[in-house]
């Protein structure tokens, strides 16, 4: 099989095949788009069964960064990295600069962060290769933890989300929320402050108390989550939340949370718009994380200070953006997650007949 026919490809400018023969590196950089700007996505590290999975993922989560960066109006295309390698046993400073050298290779092409196995300090290596690392600290353009962004944008999807589908406002309302680490937390504290009642759980039993502590929610066990009595669901965990075997337990109306990936298969997502319930599509939601990540790209490169106003006015955007696609799909009777990639696709090819016709 060639690249070409992989199923996942999906007119990629670019994918690059990395070795570095003196430190082992074996990296993939899937270039999706350019469309609307520089190609943005973090870099992932895992311990990959087999290079054609690491394609795979390459493929599939460059392509959901378009899209992502797209509904956050943000001027930057999609893109991402990963190292074929385990985290906890395969890391050394001379890989990460290795794997700097590869990014620096694609000229700007490709902008290059934090994402799962791959930490602030790897990435300092990488920098001292390439200018093309965004997430690290100490310096003027700085954004600093996304988490507290993506949580804002977060919430007021969650109220906008229950509006719509409830018409009513968050006071009173419950939420089951799936995971409080770091934009569970801050979701559950701006939801508490909203008058909201929360049903929490995580795996992690101490920062589940202290979030019990603050905000007087109830615990559930992780596997309860599911079933219990809520008004929305709010999953904020790993991917894949929402599936064959879960859906049917759901009582809640409404799934809004910041979970990546939250619908295990499109399939799913059809199966929720005909149960009935409102889904706020996923990396829509959640786009303040990569906001964040935007404003300090533009201040790296104009060689200014990251500028929150800059931030704050795009996290309005979203929230609007958002609106528009739960009134579309609600106009048009469809799942709001196919409406939201025919918007994202629109804006993508918007762009890139821009570019051509300049
Ligand atoms: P995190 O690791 O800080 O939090 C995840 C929490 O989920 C942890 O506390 C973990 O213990 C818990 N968890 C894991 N498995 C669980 C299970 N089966 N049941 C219950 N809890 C479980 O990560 P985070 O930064 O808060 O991100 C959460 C989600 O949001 C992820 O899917 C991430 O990709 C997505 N996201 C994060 C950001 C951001 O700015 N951090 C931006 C966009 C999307």
């Amino acid at each position: 099989m060639t690249l070409f026919d992989h199923p996942d490809f999906a007119g990629h400018e670019t994918v690059q095949a990395v070795f570095d023969e003196t430190t082992g590196l074996k990296a993939i950089i899937a270039v999706h788009s350019t469309a609307r700007g520089p190609a943005a996505g973090g870099c992932r590290m895992w311990p990959y069964a087999s290079a054609d999975l690491a394609l795979t993922d390459a493929l599939r989560l460059s392509r959901a960064m378009s899209f992502k960066n797209a509904m956050a109006d943000i001027p930057l295309g999609g893109g991402k990295a990963v190292i074929l390698g385990d985290a906890r046993s395969q890391k050394t400073p001379a890989l990460f600069e290795a794997f700097g050298r590869a990014v620096d290779g694609l000229g700007g092409r490709y902008w290059t962060a934090e994402d799962v196995g791959v930490s602030p300090a790897d990435l300092a290596h990488a920098r001292r290769a390439t200018c093309f690392v965004a997430g690290l600290d100490g310096h003027a353009a700085a954004s600093g933890d996304p988490s507290p962004v993506t949580a804002e944008g977060v919430f007021r999807g969650v109220r906008l989300a229950v509006r719509k589908a409830l018409g009513r406002d968050l006071d009173g309302v419950t939420v089951a929320l799936q995971g409080v680490g770091h934009v569970g937390a801050y979701l559950a504290d701006k939801l508490a402050a909203a008058g909201a009642k929360l049903i929490i759980t995580d795996v992690n039993a101490e920062t589940l108390n202290l979030v019990a502590d603050r905000t007087g929610a109830r615990i559930v066990a992780p596997a309860e989550i599911f079933d219990v009595e809520a008004d929305v669901f709010a999953p904020c965990a790993l991917g894949g939340a929402i599936n064959a075997q879960t859906l049917p337990r759901l009582k809640a109306k409404v799934i809004a949370g910041g979970a990546n990936n939250q619908l295990a298969s499109a399939d799913v997502g059809r199966a929720v718009f005909e149960a009935g319930l409102l889904y706020a599509p996923d990396y829509v939601i959640n786009g303040g994380g990569i906001i964040n990540v935007a404003g300090e790209i533009r201040a790296l490169d104009a060689g200014e200070a990251f500028d929150p106003a800059w931030v704050a006015a795009k996290l309005d955007r979203l929230t609007e953006t958002l609106e528009e696609v739960l009134d579309r799909a609600a106009a048009d009777r469809r799942p709001t997650h196919e409406v939201a990639d025919e918007m994202a696709q629109a804006r993508i090819a918007a762009a890139k007949a821009q570019k051509l016709a300049a």
